[in-house]
């Protein structure tokens, strides 16, 4: 992967990036995407954030040797607090849990006031994310999920608008584990990770039910049979 042929994953999440959006990619790390967008979809400027000194080096250094320094502004440090507020319409933020992409969220929200659009790829717990759109009036506008390398990705789009608008009311935390976009229009990668992730609980509940009784292991026991029958009637769910 470089800045010319991305991964099939950042592809994805290249192409919900609005054309002539001013861009920040947070945790970019070898700023593979924002040097790809400038260069291939007419992104007129990008910021390049990064916590970690040898990723923002090796953004640094990439950028550079792409002659796109006038139109990348690599900087270092921690989430949003490398944009000023106004300057960016678009943030991508890919390749880290959901937890960690809501928090960043969650501490850079006064950043969010004049961004547009928000693309999103946790590559697990994609529900924290779901919760974080909900709590602050980021409407979910559509979802992905993709195979690469034998690996599942999910990327998540949102607006500022209606955050609840996606959801029905009678099926909101079945759609918050698992998406209410990916559940309607359910594909055999969906359907595969959601059958592998309800074997693993399924083995766990298992151990559970074979380790002596205490609140917490009868409580994690309910969880597991709850998340169990969201997933069984989701997969039920004609495509529509
Ligand atoms: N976004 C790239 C991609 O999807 O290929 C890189 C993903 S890499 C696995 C995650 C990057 O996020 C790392 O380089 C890490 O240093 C950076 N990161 C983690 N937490 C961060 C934070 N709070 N602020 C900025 N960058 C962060």
């Amino acid at each position: 992967m470089n800045a010319e042929k991305l991964s099939m994953r950042l592809t994805a999440v290249a192409k919900y990036v609005p054309k002539e959006a001013r861009l920040a990619d947070i945790g970019s790390d070898h700023a593979y995407l924002p040097s790809y967008l400038v260069k291939n979809a007419g992104i007129p400027f990008a910021v390049a954030g990064e916590v970690v000194r040898g990723p923002y080096q090796s953004a640094k250094s990439n950028v550079m040797a792409e002659g796109l320094s006038d139109r990348i502004s690599v900087r270092m440090g921690d989430g949003l607090e490398v944009i000023e507020s106004g300057e960016i319409d678009c943030i991508t933020i890919a390749g880290m849990g959901g937890a960690l992409i809501a928090s960043i969220l969650e501490n850079g929200k006064e950043k969010l006031e004049t961004v547009k659009r928000l693309v999103l790829q946790p590559n697990i717990s994609a529900i924290s994310i779901r919760l974080w759109f909900l709590e602050n009036e980021w409407e979910l506008i559509t979802e992905e999920i993709l195979e690469e390398d034998g690996k599942t990705y999910e990327i998540l789009v949102a607006e500022k608008g209606d955050a609840k608008r996606p959801y029905q009311k009678n099926k909101m935390e079945m759609e918050l584990l698992m998406g209410p976009f990916l559940i309607r229009h359910q594909n055999e990668i969906f359907k595969k990770k959601w059958l592998s992730e309800s074997s693993n609980w399924e083995r766990v509940k298992k151990q559970l039910e074979n380790a002596a009784a205490t609140p917490e292991t009868v409580e994690k026991r309910k969880e597991i049979e709850d998340k169990l029958k969201l997933v069984e009637e989701a997969l039920k769910i004609e495509k529509s």
